[in-house]
């Protein structure tokens, strides 16, 4: 039993149950128990190559799968662009970490193409003949990596609810033409935090109702509460830092600093694990775009969510309640289930909590937040551009921006590795712009706009996508999620 709830430590389970719930029974996130317990040679990890990597990182975190090779070689062979998956890019004297270069485009297909994988195993291994429903909230990304990993996976149903209005045209087409038998994809009215937090409450009463009794179903989650979806965002980590090794950037042990784009913390957070893990990480930077309740967290200590909501040009890091932010919570406060448990009943009934001043300085020790609007984003995206013939995203903009602002701060020495979550071509409106060339016709037109001014090939899974059918129209109310999931597994058949 090396799980455990983060709010309560009698709440127990070993790693293919933990993934294969999702959430724990009172709404905490599993978590290791004990990090120094793990059997793990990082050293020996910065020797092989990225699936070698893949395996022995995920062999110690998830412990309870015998044939964990065999699954990493199943989720990614022939699935990314590039064999190592992630790419590592000189861009002036940064790095860039490019972890897009997946089946659709967007970090989250490392953790998603691998899901699929531990959760068939998980529900061989406990014997589990339940169809297991996938619940994914998404503000864009998650979305489509997920129908992606999980379509026509035996066992197993998908369903997914994005902000109708707060997703990209290219981002809401990628869903919406998701074929396959057991997907299902629906807009609701709301945000991001909505779509959340209604998924969270669905698993909440289907467990404290007992609602899928006698139903043949159970629930479980694609989103990064699912140690599972975090488990395999380790390995970039490791296989960046070998990279910087391998070209005589770093000595093995010399700190490496991380400056990631964050939403929901999970990213982030893989970070952090991989520096309990033994990797020699610097500091983790943390860049929020307007939405900047991280940035205000890692200087104070308080966590608030009462304030606006922005959608910006960054849609997939328009959130308030950054689920992760529990985990680390734990971590920081030395592994203690009651102090998580009091700060997230805070978080509920409050929207506030602050975290006492040892934690502040143990935080400030580790992370430095950083956040940049609009306005920023798009400059960056030019001076990027202009300065090295590098086309990033709306996401990594952010990032590059508070990289600057950290190392002006810090002036650290060390290496930085700039994490790029998703191709500029999902994001083309705002990209275009930020080159100051007028757009011209709809999101699909100024994709090709966007390709014959910079030459950078168009991703294969998103060029042609404006023909494809629409098979996905449902839209519902925020508080409408409960019931939608229970009518939809009532039905035996779906497309
Ligand atoms: C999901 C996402 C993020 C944020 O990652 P978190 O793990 O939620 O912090 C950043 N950029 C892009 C493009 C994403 O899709």
């Amino acid at each position: 039993m090396n799980y455990q709830s983060t709010r309560n430590h009698a709440l127990t389970a070993v790693s293919t149950a933990a993934v294969l719930r999702g959430i724990a029974s009172d709404g905490g996130l599993f978590i290791l128990k004990d990090f120094s317990s793990l059997n793990f040679d990082w050293r020996a990890a910065l020797e092989k190559d990225t699936l070698g990597m893949a395996e022995q990182i995920l062999s110690a975190l998830l412990p309870d799968y015998p044939n964990m090779g065999e699954l990493v070689r199943r989720a990614y062979t022939g699935k990314f662009e590039t064999e190592d998956l992630t790419p590592v890019v000189p861009v002036g004297d940064r790095y860039v970490l490019e972890l897009f270069r997946g089946p659709t485009s967007a970090f989250k297909d490392v953790a998603l193409s691998m899901l699929p994988q531990l959760i068939t195993a998980a529900r061989a291994g406990e014997g589990v003949e339940d169809e297991i429903v996938i619940l994914t909230a998404t503000s864009g990304d998650t979305g489509k990596a997920a129908l992606e990993g999980f379509h026509d996976v035996e066992g197993t149903r998908i369903i997914v609810f994005f902000p109708e209005n707060g997703v990209s045209s290219v981002q809401k087409a990628q869903m919406v033409t998701q074929a396959g038998k057991n997907v299902c994809v629906c807009g609701i009215n709301g945000n991001f935090d909505d779509a959340q937090t209604g998924v969270k409450n669905t698993f909440a009463a289907v467990e404290a109702g007992d609602l899928l009794a006698g139903k043949g179903a159970r629930l479980s989650s694609a989103n990064s509460i699912n140690i599972g979806r975090l488990a395999p965002q380790v390995v970039y980590y490791f296989k960046a830092y070998a990279d910087l090794v391998k070209w005589g950037k770093c000595k093995v042990g010399d700190p490496v600093d991380f400056v990631v784009p964050t939403g929901n913390f999970g990213d982030i957070l893989a970070g952090y694990f991989a520096k309990y893990m033994g990797l020699p990480v610097g500091r983790l930077v943390c860049a929020s775009n307007a939405n900047d309740v991280l940035t205000d967290f890692i200087h104070t200590g308080v966590y608030d969510r009462n304030r606006p909501f922005y959608k910006t040009v960054s849609p997939s890091m328009d959130i308030l309640v950054s689920s992760n932010l529990e985990r680390l919570l734990f971590l920081m406060s030395g592994c203690n289930d009651a102090v998580v448990a009091e700060l997230m009943a805070k978080l509920k009934t409050e929207g506030v909590y602050r975290v006492d001043d040892a934690m502040v300085a143990k935080l400030q020790e580790e992370f430095w937040g950083g956040c940049c609007d609009d306005a920023a984003t798009k400059e960056t995206i030019g001076k990027v551009w202009k300065e090295h013939g590098y086309l990033c995203d709306t996401h990594t903009a952010v990032a590059w921006n508070v990289a600057d602002q950290y190392l002006k701060d810090t002036d650290s020495k060390n290496p930085v590795v700039v994490l790029s979550t998703a191709s500029a071509y999902k994001f083309p409106v705002a990209v275009l712009s930020a080159l100051d060339v007028e757009a011209k016709g709809d999101e699909f037109a100024i994709m090709e706009q966007l390709h014959e001014i910079t030459g950078v090939p168009v991703p294969k899974n998103l060029s042609g996508l404006q023909e494809k059918e629409v098979l996905h129209r449902d839209v519902i109310e925020k508080d409408e999620i409960l019931d939608y999931v229970l009518r939809k597994i009532s039905q035996p058949e779906w497309n």
